[in-house]
């Protein structure tokens, strides 16, 4: 079975379904669901997933991209959660992702607003991180261990901050994905060539414990799907099919600038929320010459369908805590985009004070077995995946007495991953290598010469959007512009180059 996804094969796949009784569905195509796919199909089960839109259509590309050791669960003193993150990222980092997933520094400049206490705290709380490093059995050469840098040196990796005060700086190193959409993509399509069918633009309107009715929206067709176990992993939407899940969603806000307005960003930049002991604002550097600054943690409305929007003060208050500590302050002429995702929480499941900030509740994740016998696993983070799904999929196995076979996703490469020493040496541009992994080859190879140079102020060259469509499963040039590429984090770019996707992607289905 091949990793490569496009509308024929979604055709077909989606045709043969309705009359066959699979193991599992899984519905729900962010990095939950398809992480449940992948995890169940690699032990030998048969598995659909549906998404109603495109892949990471939800809370999925709209995070912060970061695979994070669970240094802020350590502050809290969940040290069982922080463990699970480091163990996780170095999964990630070492094994089955290495070309989406790099290491990133990240400094925190010692500020004259910065109190000795918050200094101490904060490296006490670093140098924590570092033997968790450890007992998580990730070595230095992947991520390297904590220091206190001078006042010089954390100039040179944070050359936009202020240096009138400057007491030096604290520099750790984390993970740092390459885009989260792509991640998701990239798990869907390992997934599928396991086997799995991955079918966008499928809704699906109700759904029982062994079952549920489906609607192909390119088409308006109704289905229904029966099927051994189902999985609800639709986010924040979770409790739209099944109401006895309870969500308690918080807005994040980041936003989009260009990254030479902060020297260039040598490293992510971390800097104390201004009258808020332990809460941070920071700045991580991003593909095609942009930053992301973030990050806002407020209670959020109900979901709707569409996407998030930030709140009214998120951008003011963003660009002031940053600007707090730059030589020049950030503007908002200099904000190029914004973009904005909703956590979901469980209600209740968290701290003593689960009825205060929803930055207080907790980040586990939760699988639970509903009355209905539908199977929801929700909370949680991208870190985390594959451990959520192997975690939903052992809850699938026992309560539906399925012949499995053992959780294999710890060594269970993504497609286009391969050792760093191979990445290196892959004959392609390094933006490709760190999105496509060995596959980036391929995708310069497959196109047609006119459509191997750029096609947007990002860099993204036409032989993307083609790779998008033939084997990523892109449908339209929304898809190519918000999930496979992230050209539409800035609108005005994304506004440029659409009539030129729009016919490559017509090329492509052609
Ligand atoms: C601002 C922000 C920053 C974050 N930063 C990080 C970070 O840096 N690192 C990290 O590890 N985690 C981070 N997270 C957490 C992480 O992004 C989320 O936990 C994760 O993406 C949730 O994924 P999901 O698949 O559960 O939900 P989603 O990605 O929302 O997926 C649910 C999917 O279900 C689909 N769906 C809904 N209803 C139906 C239906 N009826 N039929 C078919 N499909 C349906 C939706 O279209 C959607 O695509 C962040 C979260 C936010 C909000």
């Amino acid at each position: 079975m091949t990793a490569s996804l496009d509308a024929a094969r979604r055709a077909r796949e989606l045709d043969a379904l309705a009359g066959e009784t699979i193991d599992v569905l899984v519905v729900g195509g962010g990095i939950t669901g398809a992480g449940v796919a992948l995890d169940a199909v690699a032990r030998g089960l048969s598995v659909a997933l549906v998404e109603r839109g495109d892949l990471a259509q939800g809370t999925s590309r709209w995070s912060s991209k970061l695979v994070h050791g669970g240094l802020r669960y350590l502050a809290s003193g969940d040290v069982g959660l922080a463990y699970e993150s480091a163990v996780e990222r170095g999964i990630l980092l070492g094994r089955t992702a290495p070309h989406l997933v790099r290491p990133l520094a990240n400094v925190l400049p010692l500020v004259p607003s910065m109190s000795t206490v918050d200094t101490l705290t904060t490296r006490a709380g670093l140098a924590a991180g570092d033997v968790l490093r450890r007992a998580a059995g990730t070595p230095r050469r992947l991520l390297a261990r904590s220091r206190r840098l001078g006042p010089a040196g954390t100039a040179r990796l944070a050359p936009a901050v202020r240096t009138a005060g400057l007491r030096g700086g604290l520099v750790w190193w984390d993970g740092q994905l390459t885009d989260d959409a792509a991640l998701v993509v990239a798990v869907a399509r390992t997934a599928a060539a396991h086997g799995a069918r991955i079918l966008t633009r499928v809704e699906a309107r109700s759904v029982t414990g062994d079952g549920a009715e489906l609607t192909d929206r390119r088409t308006g067709a109704t289905l229904t799907v029966r099927a051994r176990a189902v999985v609800n992993a639709t986010g924040v939407w979770a409790g739209d099919l099944d109401p006895e899940i309870v969500l308690r969603p918080s807005r994040g806000t980041h936003l989009v600038v260009p990254a030479d307005r902060l020297g260039g960003l040598p490293a992510a930049l971390t800097v104390p929320y201004p009258g808020e002991s332990g809460r941070y604002v920071f700045a991580l550097p991003a593909a095609g010459g942009r930053a992301y600054v973030g990050l806002t943690d407020e209670e959020a409305a109900f979901p709707g369908e569409a996407d998030p929007l930030p709140g009214p003060s998120d951008v003011d208050a963003l660009l002031a805590a940053l600007g707090g500590v730059l030589d020049v302050p950030l503007t908002t002429g200099d904000v190029l985009g914004t973009f904005t995702g909703l956590r979901p929480l469980l209600a209740g499941a968290g701290s003593s004070r689960a009825a205060g900030r929803s930055a207080d509740l907790s980040r586990r994740h939760a699988v639970r077995l509903g009355a209905a016998g539908v199977i929801t696993v929700v909370g949680g983070k991208l870190t985390t995946y594959r451990r959520m799904a192997q975690d939903a999929v052992d809850v699938v196995v026992a309560a539906r007495g399925l012949d499995a076979g053992p959780c294999r996703t710890t060594d269970l490469p993504l497609v286009g991953a391969a050792p760093q020493a191979v990445l290196a040496r892959v004959p392609a541009p390094r933006r490709l290598v760190h999105r496509y992994g060995t596959e980036a080859i391929r995708v310069l190879a497959e196109a047609p010469a006119d459509l191997r140079g750029p096609i947007a102020a990002a860099g993204v060259t036409g032989a993307e959007v083609l790779f998008a469509v033939r084997h990523e499963g892109a449908l339209d040039a929304d898809d190519v512009l918000h999930r496979r590429t992230r050209i539409g984090l800035v609108a005005a770019e994304a506004a440029e180059c659409r009539a030129a996707v729009a016919e490559i992607v017509t090329f492509g289905l052609g």
